[in-house]
């Protein structure tokens, strides 16, 4: 499967029945789907290249394939399934081809824009997996921190296994977003976009992820306590010399002015406000977003070894 990729231009014929429906058929061609086999009966999915521009996922994807023990479809061990997600943003270097892949779920087999269809294959592709994790990078600085819509029994595994201080709640914001369509799915953020640091990082993390749900067992799995930021909503940028004037997850005081350009200047009217995903050239659109600290999520109550660091 993984070796049958090939990158059709279709433009306008793909208007026609018989086109509309080859091109349907050779869809999963564009994603790269690599199972290995979990130490334990265990079934979780990683999923890098979700955007095109973000190369520390499928370079993670890639290295867990080479290392990974292979995957007998025909045994009762479980499976770690890998995916390299969007090949044709990779290849073109861009975050999307047609729409941003991680803010069209759940898809659309029907829709003109190619990730829209893609949606439906990658969401059908981890469906049953107790797991979930999908790879992103991002222009803003460190910490690294995960995203989660719905905090299942398996999502708080996730979080409270990886090394991650910090962890955004994204249910109040977008609905269009792998995590918050796919069950016990999992995001996290790596580090900045074509980093070295964002790789290992990130490698750290992933196997961190595949010892939480005793996928791999080279060693035990630790947890520790994380801090939960309730996502509240989008902060947007207009044009002109951007600044931003706090760092993320950093209690903005009331009255002072998070981020301000030519067109906006945003000052906090209220107390415990932390920036998310803030940058000053990251987004076209957008300084990042504003959240809140919440509370601290735990470990799971069946956690093997529960580690405060
Ligand atoms: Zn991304």
């Amino acid at each position: 499967m993984a070796d049958r990729r090939v990158w059709f231009t279709v433009n306008a014929e793909h208007d026609t029945q018989p086109m509309r429906v080859y091109f349907r058929s050779v869809l999963h061609h564009y994603m790269k789907i690599l199972d290995r086999a979990a130490a334990g009966d265990t079934s979780v999915a990683i999923v890098g290249g979700m955007h095109g521009d973000e190369p520390a996922g499928w370079r993670i994807v890639n290295q867990l394939a080479d290392e990974l023990p292979a995957y007998n479809a025909d045994s009762d061990a479980g499976r770690i399934r890998l995916i390299i997600a969007n090949e044709p943003a990779i290849s073109a270097e861009t975050r999307y081809t047609e729409t941003d892949l991680n803010r069209a779920f759940p898809g659309d087999t029907e829709s003109d824009a190619y990730e829209d269809r893609l949606a439906v294959e990658l969401a059908e592709s981890v469906a049953g997996a107790d797991a979930v994790l999908a790879i992103h990078t991002s222009h803003s600085a460190p910490p690294p921190f995960a995203i989660y819509s719905d905090l299942t029994t398996s999502v708080r595994r996730t979080v409270a296994g990886m090394p991650v201080d910090y962890v955004l709640d994204a249910s109040e914001l977008r609905g269009t977003t792998f995590d918050s369509t796919v069950p016990h799915t999992v995001s996290i953020e790596v580090g900045r976009q074509g980093s070295e640091e964002a790789v290992d990082f990130g490698y750290k993390a992933v196997r961190a992820f595949l010892r939480a749900h005793g996928a791999l067992t080279d060693q035990p799995p630790t947890f520790s306590e994380t801090t939960i930021v309730k996502g509240l909503e989008e902060v947007p940028k207009g044009g002109g010399d951007p600044q931003v004037n706090y760092a993320n997850f950093e209690e903005i005081p009331t009255g002072a002015v998070f981020a301000s350009d030519d067109v906006y200047t945003h000052r906090v009217e209220e107390s415990g406000l932390v920036p998310v995903l803030a940058s000053e050239e990251g987004y076209e659109n957008l300084f990042g977003l504003y959240g809140r600290i919440t509370e601290t999520l735990e470990p799971p109550a069946d956690s093997p070894a529960v580690i405060d660091d």
